[in-house]
């Protein structure tokens, strides 16, 4: 028999499929060492035939198997297919997200732990001065199977290894699992359902649909939604996958996870160590474990027999991976779904305004809970007018109105939230005495500023702008180019609050593994009152106590260059606003703006998702961007100016081709420098288009050229990126 092996070399020339010899007994999904060249390396054996079109004598045999277990399962070699076909990638790197990393290369294996039993209870042969013996066996006798390191300890090694050598101790091998958080205190509580969570329940197991779109303010009770219907797909012998944004983040969620479902749930994610990786993966492939949580990468997790997968806060951009392999969480999911029968919820009080579409349209199943759990309010949001205070001669980061709630807050023994609203490379013109924000003139976009040369640009038509001196509307000349430092934020604070526990969370202070859910629990057990961070604190979490959120610089992310900027401005604000008040105390909001009375704010200060989703939808709808087209991206990387702009050139040139035959399907064709002309060292460039929906064979096009080119000089195609750097 012939077995057919995809290496472990992810490079378009060897990406085929190579006939080796079965031997070994390798299955399906079974790792393998095989020859390749001179080399000996890694495979995945994906297909057994009979014969080989190679006359048989050109075949070498497997050497053997990397272990006794079928690493994968048949759905991941059908989901290997969907991925290479959809997004353009070597089939070895397909393969690659079905492993944890550390399991190629042999960096991992299996922990086993020696242990003792009795196996002669006859100690008279023992001479009664040999106590170290006897005491091992009467303990032995009295404890049962006992790890060999804690006997060794306890009695002496030289005495059980006589034991051993006599015949009185048999040793096993056994495997033992490395658990992560292994501290995480179980918390559960039961609850009686709302009304609408129990509708919500309801209606998820009565739909047909294969997706179902939870829309559910926050603090309205989705996680209990979840757990209900994890608990119902376990009941039924089935598995259930279930993302997160950030798992690190989330230590709440797992301690209820932990507590509902025991070990029945594994843990994935990039912060645990290989072994733990390792032995969480192996729970859930041998079935041992049946709910697997994590972050974007969870969705490849080896279950069989899926019965549901939960996407919470759906919206959330960390589920489109911005790097090689480029895929969607949600297109895999699907996947996923149809090959199980498996059935998706995904929840958010935000939805991504496309997918908030496909669930008016009668696509998805839509279910909203619209109240907070016990009646709770949502919280009232105060719109600060940054304008204001600068006429003030107020130079702080903060207004009166946010200090004087902070006051208040602290008074009342209760905690507050400071936000800053941060991201990328994003820096836009503000005038501050008006809140004018410079915009492309033929895109509405806002313009980016780039201090090297001191020019404004438009990230979606390349436009460049002279940088302006004072503002056009106003006249005024305090034009601003990015929020304040965390720095100065916390340091204007300690002075207003001289006796407040501060701390802060952002990228810089929270690298280590673990440093994420210690400073949550430092401030959930309310051993700080003040939280000053960035987008992490926005995410999911619940702290009682907190009942007042400050948001500085509201609108800075509503000028990103980014088509998307208003719905991310839209989800963020309500995202943060929903930490504060959650529990019994009435919670308080208050944004700091420069435009307080921009539409988007507006909304999102009343919670109004729908009229914020209708008024998104149309503009995208008139102005031609997604979810009614597709902005395609493709980037050259090069080391030098010159490979870089040569491989350009092709790319354009071929490109162009395509959009000259088919010009009525686009709604904008042009070549230019990336906006960021270098990052990681690397000179950039691209092909930037907007192609109408459904043209998928035009697409496909694309990627050919792209992986015609990819070599040296990295050519790749991007559907729709979330950052157009
Ligand atoms: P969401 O994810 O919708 O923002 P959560 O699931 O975090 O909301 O729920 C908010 C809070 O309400 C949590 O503290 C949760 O434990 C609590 N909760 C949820 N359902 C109930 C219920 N039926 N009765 C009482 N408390 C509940
Ligand atoms: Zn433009």
């Amino acid at each position: 028999m012939i077995a057919q092996v995809i290496v472990d070399i992810a490079n378009s020339q060897v990406d085929k499929v190579f006939d080796y010899i079965l031997t070994q007994n390798a299955q399906i999904g079974s790792r393998v060492i095989v020859p390749f060249g001179k080399l000996k390396i890694e495979g995945i054996v994906i297909g057994i035939k009979e014969k080989s079109d190679l006359p048989l004598e050109k075949l070498k045999p497997i050497i053997r198997l990397v272990e006794e277990d079928t690493a994968l399962t048949t759905e991941m070699i059908s989901l290997m297919g969907y991925m290479v076909q959809k997004y353009h990638i070597p089939r070895a790197l397909a393969l690659r997200q079905f492993l944890p990393s550390e399991m190629r290369k042999g960096k991992v294996r299996a922990k086993l732990v020696r242990y003792a039993t009795l196996s002669n209870t006859d100690f008279s042969q023992i001479k009664k001065t040999a106590t170290a013996r006897l005491s091992a066996l009467n303990y032995l006798k009295e404890k049962g199977k006992t790890p060999m390191p804690t006997l060794n300890e306890k009695f002496g090694s030289s005495a059980v290894k006589a034991l051993v050598e006599q015949g009185y101790i048999s040793v096993s091998e056994e495997r033992v699992n490395r658990q992560p958080y292994a501290s995480l205190q179980e918390k559960g509580k039961s609850v009686t359902y709302s009304q609408e969570q129990q509708n919500a329940i309801d209606t998820f197991l009565k739909t047909d649909k294969q997706i179902t779109l939870l829309h559910g303010v926050t603090g309205s009770g989705k996680t209990e939604v979840y757990l209900n219907l994890i608990e119902k797909t376990i009941a039924s012998g089935k598995t259930v996958i279930m993302a997160v944004p950030e798992i690190s983040l989330t230590p709440q969620l797992l301690s209820q996870l932990r507590s509902r479902f025991k070990e029945n749930v594994s843990i994935l994610h990039s912060g645990l160590s290989a072994g733990e990786k390792f032995d969480e993966w192996w729970r859930l492939r041998s079935g041992e474990s049946k709910i697997a949580i994590g972050a974007r990468s969870v969705i490849f997790a080896p279950l069989e027999n899926l019965g549901l997968i939960v996407i919470d806060e759906q919206h959330d951009p960390s589920y489109d991976s911005e790097t090689s392999p480029r895929y969607s969480t949600i297109e895999i999911a699907e996947f996923r779904a149809k090959y199980n029968g498996a059935k998706i919820i995904m929840g958010s009080a935000t939805p991504s305004v496309g997918d908030y579409l496909k669930a008016t349209n009668g696509e998805y199943e839509l279910i909203k809970m619209q109240k907070r759990i016990n009646k709770s309010q949502m919280p009232e949001i105060i719109i600060a007018d940054m304008r204001a205070e600068v006429k003030k001669g107020n130079p702080s980061p903060y207004s009166s109105v946010l200090k004087a709630e902070l006051q208040d807050c602290l008074d009342n023994g209760n905690q507050a939230i400071i936000f800053l609203n941060r991201r990328g490379y994003s820096k836009q013109i503000i005038c501050q005495s008006c809140g004018y924000v410079a915009k492309c003139e033929q895109c509405d976009i806002s313009l980016n500023y780039h201090s090297d040369t001191n020019i404004l640009k438009c990230h979606y038509c390349g436009q460049n702008y002279a940088m302006l001196s004072a503002c056009p509307e106003c006249g005024g000349v305090n034009l601003k180019y990015s929020g304040t430092g965390t720095q100065r934020v916390v340091e204007e604070l300690k002075k207003l609050f001289p006796l407040a526990r501060i701390i802060r969370m952002d990228n810089d202070v929270t690298l280590t593994k673990e440093a994420h859910s210690k400073i949550l629990n430092t401030f959930a057990s309310h051993q700080a009152d003040i939280l000053v961070g960035t987008q992490m604190i926005a995410k999911g979490h619940d702290f009682p106590n907190c009942t007042l959120v400050g948001i500085l610089d509201a609108d800075m992310s509503l000028f990103f260059s980014d088509y998307r900027s208003q719905e991310r401005t839209f989800q963020l604000l309500t995202q943060v606003a929903g930490r504060s008040g959650r529990a019994d105390k009435k919670g308080k909001v208050v944004l700091q703006t420069y435009a307080p009375s921009n539409e988007v704010l507006r909304l999102s200060s009343k919670y109004d998702y729908e009229k914020f989703y209708q008024r998104e939808i149309d503009l995208r709808k008139v102005s031609g961007f997604p979810p009614f087209a597709n902005i395609i991206r493709i980037m050259v990387e090069s080391d030098t100016e010159e490979e870089g702009i040569e491989t350009l050139k092709n790319v354009y040139f071929e490109s162009k081709d395509i959009y000259e035959e088919n010009k009525d399907e686009f709604l904008f064709f042009n070549k230019m420098k990336s906006p960021v002309k270098r990052i990681k060292r690397k000179f950039r460039y691209q092909v930037l288009m907007r192609l109408k929906c459904g043209n998928d064979d035009i697409l496909n096009k694309f990627y050919q050229i792209a992986t015609k080119y990819n070599g040296k000089t990295l050519v790749y195609v991007e559907v729709n990126p979330n950052s157009l750097v």
